[in-house]
């Protein structure tokens, strides 16, 4: 079997485990740091080695936009694209189509909408997102979904859930046709869409939708594990403008109804404190575009809560980032150097604040792992979060 997953420890609904893919082992619970391009920004993968990170994300609908997944495919699969022989996961474009693009149409077929690069018209339909993440190549591939804002009702939450139960099960039967080497007609060529992944396995999990209503929630857990035997479960539509208390209880929800014997990944939710929350209620796998993305604005996650380097007050402050922290800027530059470097826009500036975000997100979850074999999660999440919440208000 391809993948797998082995579960080591647990504590309460938190666990550490192993999931087995063909690039590797992934300890989790663990960070995915975001490679929307396939590549995150400003790290060389060299530098996501060193820092320990073991699973990457990349995106699809990025990626069939710009440079276009035949691309890819033709340079021998992302992994070799991009020069990373560890696990990556693909997110479907769900997302994108529904937060970037414009003048979204969206059918029971699928998704009309005009490209936020160039305005060209596209549609995207399960069957053709799960073309593109085959072309791609990455380990995991995500299903394609109906996404919705955070608050939205209970009407418009089960349409979109629903909908995207019925879109999984064409995502499903996409990939069993490509999988088979079976032709979408008597013209096409077998060899229409041979995977990019040198070692031929690709593991599609389904996403867990339903908004904030917990019967919808439980609804979507019962028919996905319907379906298929599926290597793992992904929880959408969360972090998307709802409270904090709503995400966290249907976390809850989901941790009862999904089986404990599979890894689940939470999509795009990745700040310390909801990595913390979401690891006490039975996350696996977390990905976040937050460490580059704040980093670009000069914000920094310390031990003590954020800072914002740009503040006049660091301007020689010789401390490094973070004093706790054993990532490769933290050992060499102090505050006052990267402020200079922000505030005169060099690139080094925000290559230093990425390498130490990235890096504090990795060692957060392998801090968690630690204390869920050591039976002491109770007391160190408590022990963190006070810490981290109760510095004074430096935050951007
Ligand atoms: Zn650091």
């Amino acid at each position: 079997m391809s993948f797998s997953f082995r579960l080591e420890h647990t504590a309460g609904a938190a666990r550490a485990g192993v999931f087995v893919t063909p690039h590797g082992e992934v300890e989790t619970p663990a960070f995915m740091p975001v490679g929307t391009l396939a590549t995150v920004k400003t790290l060389d993968p060299d530098d996501l080695v060193e820092m320990g990170a073991t699973m990457i994300l990349s995106n699809a609908y990025h990626l069939h936009l710009r440079p276009g997944d035949d691309v890819v495919r033709e340079m021998g699969g992302l992994h070799r694209f991009m020069r990373w022989d560890r696990p990556i996961l693909t997110d479907s474009g769900g997302f994108q189509v529904f937060s970037l693009a414009q003048l979204r149409v969206i059918t029971e077929e699928g998704v009309e909408f005009q490209s936020h690069l160039d305005g060209s018209r596209r549609f995207f339909t399960p069957e053709l997102v799960m073309q593109i993440e085959r072309n791609l190549g990455a380990d995991v591939t995500m299903q394609f979904d109906h996404v919705i804002p955070g608050q939205s009702d209970a009407t418009s939450a089960r349409d979109a859930s629903e909908r995207s139960i019925r879109w999984l099960a064409r995502c499903l039967a996409e990939v069993r046709r490509l999988e088979s080497g079976q032709p979408l007609d008597e013209e096409t060529p077998r060899e229409e869409f041979p995977s990019a992944n040198p070692r031929n396995a690709q593991a599609l999990f389904p996403i867990v939708q339903g908004g904030i209503h917990a019967d919808l929630r439980r609804e979507a857990a019962v028919a996905i594990k319907g379906m298929n035997d599926w290597p793992g479960f992904g929880i959408g539509g969360l972090s998307v403008g709802e409270a904090k208390p709503a995400m966290y209880e249907m976390l809850d929800v989901v941790d009862d109804a999904l089986p404990k014997t599979h890894p689940r990944y939470l999509m795009g939710v990745g700040f310390p404190e909801d990595i913390i929350e979401g690891i006490r209620r039975g996350v696996d796998l977390f990905d976040c575009v937050a460490p580059t993305r704040i980093g670009r604005n000069g914000a920094v996650f310390t031990r003590d809560g954020r800072l914002n380097i740009k503040r006049a007050e660091f301007r020689t402050d010789p401390r490094p980032l973070d004093p706790e922290c054993d990532c490769s800027a933290c050992g060499r530059f102090s505050r006052a150097y990267i402020r200079h470097l922000f505030v005169s826009d060099e690139l080094l500036g925000l290559r230093l604040l990425s390498l130490h975000n990235v890096h504090f997100l990795l060692s957060l979850a392998r801090q968690a792992r630690i204390a869920i074999q050591s039976s002491e999660l109770d007391s160190w999440s408590r022990d963190w979060l006070a810490r981290y919440r109760s510095a004074p208000a430096l935050a951007i």
